[in-house]
């Protein structure tokens, strides 16, 4: 749902890898993402996903700089391996170098002491593929990762923050909750929700559809559905309003204003028109 002139603090999701475009697995990060932010108030613009090559990469970071999102969240890629690639293009979309990070080291250096201790790895030598996870584009910040190894990687760019999260759904979880979650938190915009139901009764759907279509079209700003039932051989339609705005009293108002037109509608039409209790029947 997309409410016109509502200011939301708004994301790009960037899934990387050719597994799924291959179809070989399903991006279930970015919904998982998705469903997080929506219900925190952000909106996500776009899903972009793009293959394990460093042009592609740098393009959809730069794209998603240029459409002014706030925040850029990329999953996938960050592993040891020659093919995980998302800092390379990260740095190439921002123009900066890889540099070695201390602190990433320090977390790698800690994380594969214990896989060696509990005799999970035959070493717990920073080998050039561990390395290889502590090397930042400039400026980057790692994220501790409790269930695996690659740190996740917080960047800014003006006024976009990036943050680099693996492709394991159970680390980029983990990450997500631990580190990223309470920035976003932080930096939201404010918005107010405010959802009413109502009943008509008397008045069948196809008599009121055109109707509700004036309706829609007058008020962009409040989001109109019906929902038709028959009880008891008479028609019983749900009315469900929903607006959302910066400030509570603004989306209260578009609501109730909505409201009270449907109620001359419903009234005009011969029928009965209540409120129902609660939000959702
Ligand atoms: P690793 O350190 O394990 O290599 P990585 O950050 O490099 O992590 P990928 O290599 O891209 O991550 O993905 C590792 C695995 O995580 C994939 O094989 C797949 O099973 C799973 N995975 C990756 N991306 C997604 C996604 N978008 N949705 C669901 N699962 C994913
Ligand atoms: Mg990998």
């Amino acid at each position: 749902m997309r409410f016109p002139g509502l200011r939301q603090t708004r994301f790009n999701l960037i899934t990387v890898g050719y597994e799924i475009l291959d179809g070989k697995i399903l991006d279930t990060n970015s919904k998982w993402l998705a469903e997080r932010i929506t219900s925190m108030g952000g909106r996500v613009d776009r899903m972009i996903t793009v293959g394990d090559d460093v042009d592609e990469i740098a393009w959809a970071i730069r794209e998603s700089i240029k459409s002014g999102v706030d925040w850029i969240i990329t999953s996938g890629g960050l592993g040891p391996t020659y093919d995980d690639l998302t800092l390379r293009g990260v740095a190439k979309a921002l123009k900066r170098k890889l540099v070695l990070n201390r602190r990433a080291l320090e977390m790698l250096k800690i994380r594969y002491k214990e896989l060696y201790e509990r005799g999970i790895i035959p070493s717990p030598e920073l080998t050039p593929q561990r390395r290889k996870m502590a090397m930042l584009p400039r400026g980057g910040k790692p994220l501790r990762n409790e269930v695996g190894s690659a740190p996740g990687v917080l960047l800014r760019s003006g006024r976009a923050r990036i943050v680099c999260l693996p492709g394991v759904p159970s680390e980029l979880k983990n990450i997500f909750e631990n580190e990223v979650e309470p920035l976003i938190r932080k930096s939201l915009k404010k918005v107010f929700r405010v959802e009413r139901w109502f009943e008509a009764r008397g008045v069948a759907e196809s008599t009121l559809a055109p109707r509700l279509e004036i309706l829609r079209s007058r008020n962009p700003d409040v989001y109109i559905k019906s929902h038709p039932r028959m009880e008891e051989g008479r028609s019983m339609i749900r009315l469900q309003l929903i607006s959302a705005a910066n400030r509570l009293k603004a989306a209260e108002r578009r609501v109730e204003k909505v409201a009270e037109s449907l109620k001359k509608i419903v009234m005009e039409l011969g029928g009965e028109f209540s409120p129902i209790r609660g939000d959702e029947p």
